[in-house]
């Protein structure tokens, strides 16, 4: 980035910078530092969402370390209109502000020095509202104007100046004025409201506990409000806690399910805990439009109405993404709010807990959802970005506001939540969980380190040695592989020979060598005609791990239950025996498979029909879930195909998942629900199996209601997305006018996401060209044309029209994103492209953009990297996985 937008404004402009001292030259673009600290904030906003601006008056108390004349803080397009400081005399003395760099750092420069101790900063401003789901942003719903804020995590400067880190928590005292008949809603119960005449109520709010600026909301506007009154006590809280929902005008009824669950939910994460909700009530807010996810926001969690609007029988999909997506939201009240990370290098702890528990919390709500291999399908799935060279570590510096929305990635998440997983199974559930308990109990209602966090777990679970391990798993980016071979050269005293290594794909640049890690190793084996496991710790680069058995065992799996955020590799006689016991692996080891396989066939260290065989075999195994990732691979390893060799293997997927398909019962649980689903879908979408299209158009027609009145009936909800996708395919033009409409009109968040995920499988290109201009017009609500975007890159037939159509509208689709994760999703939508040619034009057209998404640097070069591996694979491995795809079913 040119430093030109590092000092956007003029530094002249102000006659009081005269008196800048030495360390004002150059803006804080990280952390503020602890010369002034805030104590308090007194807000007051007048919020209007008909309007195009808002208004607000703060008062921050602040201690000031030193006597001192200027002051960073952090502010963003807020058009200050008076500013003045009260020193400890309560002396006035005029001020200046500035804003001197994009990420929103800001100076007020005092008029004379101000003495050291207590003062109060007063602003007054205007700042408009935000349109990309950031900050303080307005939606509509039904014709109606709403406000609402997304501030996680640098976005509360744009709403009000303020010391906007994590670190520093205060109270706040909060007051909107806003239209009579509107609902205002924020972290505290409001405690009056007062009528100002002219249409215009002031609603006051009871003083917060201790709080970052981040996990402030508010929301304004004509909303539902749904009274579910008090979560009754339990064994853990005493005193009933105030439950309501929040929705658009018309939405409310459809919160029921949402909020009904929530004590049960609620319960489980006390007792947990041992410790009660911490705070005053408790507000689920469906957001108009949605803005991509949910918010943990102090008393008033934001979610996509996707996430909260739904009734009992709503696909399970939707139902299983509300109570652990929920889950995550109120597990990050105790982790996340009540201790909260000093700064965002440890933003990972948030986000890692939360995934990890969300999992934990929701299996034990609802047991036959099956939750309990969520937390290691998440982290399988981090280890395609892992396998990076240019992947991140756990635990990365952040020195740079522009690198902080870059610390919220699969890393942070998924992979953070495996590391949990793994500590956990190490030092054991109930000690694990007391070290939780301390470390909550340690500091609440304060800011704490990975250090902190690390020293309370070995302190409650009593395993001092837990640290050094952990540390070089957060400590440095990579996926451990460990290389298994079997010796039985010593008779009746069997050992494994294992190695360790980074895991590098074919192409890679990384240098497997380098890196070390403690790794909790276990592994499962047959002998002795039973099932047996050793576990040892890896310290070393090579280890001899002896086996408790008498005789040679006849098969090895080296990651005994998926325990281990490790791959494995076997000489060719251990993956076939494995592969031929396929079935009778538990899920968890069998998901395992599945991710080492598909490893070691893009690091070409093994023939590609033995990698077909073993996938066929794991798509045939009895958990739903374990077949479900099976198909994930088969689709992720056709794309390294071009549309012809793609089209010679579609029968062979066919012959892969067809019969597993048919086995299918009638069951209505869970799993089944999900496998019938996806197994559809597979077949229909990737394999393009005609027969079971054929009917599909009609249905589709029929629930839209193309010829007759729609008739929702005439499929599952669950397979609505499928079967509008072959409407769109097979019938074209009139079924995608008609859809797209309905999409456009509909005020129903799960119908428009699976109209949206059909309609961008249009390959039509005069309909692209349809769904182009409907994207541009903003058909779309909130962030619903992200998807919609990536879809059309990732799917050949499209990808060249999407990216001729982005090249020429750049600036207008990328200005379309949400504001805070711009820099990630631009230089992923690459990510599809599978040649050298491409990868090069990629680099160029996104740097050509930095200025539209600072931060965006590490995310290109691993899009980079991604396209190079994949032209490496394609390279040297695709017209022999032709071959073994066509020859399948193989024969020995
Ligand atoms: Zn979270």
């Amino acid at each position: 980035m040119s430093s030109a937008t590092f000092f956007r404004r003029a530094v002249l402009a102000s006659t009081s910078l005269t008196l800048l001292t030495a360390h004002a030259d150059a803006p804080p673009v990280a952390r503020l530092g602890n010369a002034v600290v805030p104590t308090q904030y007194r807000i007051e906003l007048a919020i209007d969402p008909a309007k195009e601006s808002f208004s607000g008056n703060v008062v921050i108390d602040v201690t000031l370390n030193a006597a001192r004349d200027a002051i960073w803080l952090h502010g963003r397009n807020l058009q200050v209109s008076e500013v003045f400081l009260t020193d400890r005399d309560a002396k006035r003395i005029d001020a200046t502000y500035e804003e001197w760099h994009d990420s929103g750092v800001a100076l007020i420069s005092l008029s004379r020095a101000a003495a050291a101790g207590p003062a109060k900063l007063h602003l007054a401003y205007r700042a408009p509202f935000n349109t990309a789901a950031n900050a303080l942003y307005k939606v509509e719903s039904g014709g109606l104007p709403y406000a609402v804020t997304q501030f996680e995590p640098i976005a509360a400067r744009q709403v009000f100046p303020g010391f906007d880190e994590p670190g520093f928590k205060v109270p706040f005292e909060l007051a909107i004025v806003a239209r009579e008949g509107d609902v205002a809603v924020t972290t505290t119960p409001e405690v009056s409201a007062e009528d100002l005449g002219e249409g215009r109520v002031r609603h006051v709010f009871a003083r917060t506990r201790p709080l970052p600026t981040y996990l402030i909301a508010f929301a304004v506007g004509p909303y539902d409000v749904v009274d579910y009154g008090m979560i009754p006590a339990n064994p853990v809280r005493q005193h009933g806690l105030a439950l309501r929902g929040i929705a658009a005008k018309g939405q409310g009824e459809r919160m029921q399910y949402a909020l009904r669950n929530t004590a049960g939910l609620l319960a489980v994460l006390e007792d947990y805990f041992g410790t009660p909700y911490p705070y005053e009530k408790l507000d689920l807010i469906a957001v108009p439009e949605g803005f991509g996810g949910a918010m943990e926001n102090v008393g008033a969690i934001t979610y996509d109405e996707y996430l909260l609007l739904m009734d009992d029988d709503a696909p399970v999909d939707q139902r299983r993404d509300y109570t652990a997506v929920h889950a995550h939201e109120m597990a990050h009240m105790w982790f996340g709010n009540l201790v909260t990370p000093e700064w965002w290098n440890d933003i990972w702890l948030n986000e890692s807990f939360a995934t990890w528990i969300m999992h934990k919390a929701s299996h034990r709500y609802w047991p036959e959802g099956e939750f309990d291999r969520s937390t290691l399908k998440g982290a399988l799935g981090a280890m395609a970005n892992d396998s990076l060279a240019a992947a991140r570590q756990i635990r990365e510096p952040v020195n740079h506001n522009d690198q902080i929305a870059g610390a919220f990635d699969g890393i942070t998440y998924q992979k953070g939540g495996g590391m949990l997983a793994m500590l956990e199974r190490y030092v054991g559930e109930e000690q694990f969980q007391a070290g939780i308990r301390l470390h909550l109990q340690r500091n609440r209602h304060g800011t704490a380190t990975a250090e902190d966090f690390i020293a309370s777990v070995a302190e409650g679970s009593g395993r001092p040695e837990i640290g050094s391990a952990f540390h070089a798993f957060i400590g440095q980016p990579g996926v451990p592989l460990v290389s298994v071979s079997l010796d039985c050269s010593d008779g009746g005293n069997p050992r494994l020979d294992v190695r360790q290594a980074r895991y590098a794909p074919l192409g890679s640049s990384i240098r497997a060598d380098d890196s070390e890690w403690k790794i909790p190793f276990c592994a499962a084996y047959a002998a002795d005609g039973t099932r047996k496991a050793t576990c040892a710790l890896l310290a070393e680069k090579r280890q001899s791990v002896p086996l408790e058995a008498r005789s040679c065992p006849t098969v090895v799996h080296p990651n005994a239950d998926g325990a281990g955020y490790y791959r494995f590799t076997l000489d060719e006689a251990g993956w076939r025996s494995l592969i031929a016991g396929a079935a009778g692996l538990g899920a968890a080891e069998a998901l395992v498979l599945g991710d080492s396989l598909d490893a070691a066939f893009r690091a070409g260290a093994i023939p590609a029909e033995l990698y077909v065989s073993g996938l066929a075999a794991l798509a045939h195994h009895g958990a739903w879930d374990v077949t479900i990732a099976a198909t994930q691979y088969l689709e992720g390893i056709t794309g390294i195909f071009d549309e012809a060799p793609l089209r010679t293997v579609e029968p062979a997927l066919r012959r892969i998942v067809a019969p597993r398909y048919a086995e299918i019962g009638a069951g209505a649980d869970s799993g089944t629900e999900l496998l019938r689903k996806n197994l559809q879908r597979f077949l229909i979408v990737i394999a393009k199996d005609q027969t079971l299209r054929k009917p599909l158009a009609d249905q589709a027609a029929a629930v839209i209601g193309l010829h007759r009145d729609p008739d929702p009936s005439a499929a599952p909800m669950s397979e609505w997305e499928t079967i509008f996708s072959v409407g769109v395919q097979d019938i074209g033009e009139p079924f995608f006018d008609l859809l797209l409409k309905q999409a456009v009109e509909s005020d129903d968040a799960a119908f428009r996401l699976a109209a949206a995920g059909a309609l961008a499988r249009v390959e039509d290109p005069s309909l692209v060209r349809k769904l182009q201009a409907a994207i541009l017009a903003d058909s779309f609500k909130g962030t619903e044309m992200v998807g919609v975007v990536f879809r059309q890159m990732g799917r050949p037939a499209t990808r060249e029209a999407t990216y001729a159509w982005l090249r020429q509208n750049d600036e207008a689709i990328i200005g379309m994103f949400p504001e805070t994760f711009r820099s990630a999703i631009v230089p992923a939508l690459g990510g599809a492209f599978c040649s050298n040619e491409r990868a090069g034009e990629w680099q160029a057209f996104v740097s050509s953009h930095a200025g539209l998404i600072p931060g965006y640097e590490r995310r290109l070069a691993q899009a980079v990297e991604s396209i190079q591996l994949c032209a490496a694979l394609k390279e040297s491995s695709s017209s022999n996985l032709v071959s073994a795809f066509t020859h399948y079913p193989h024969r020995h």
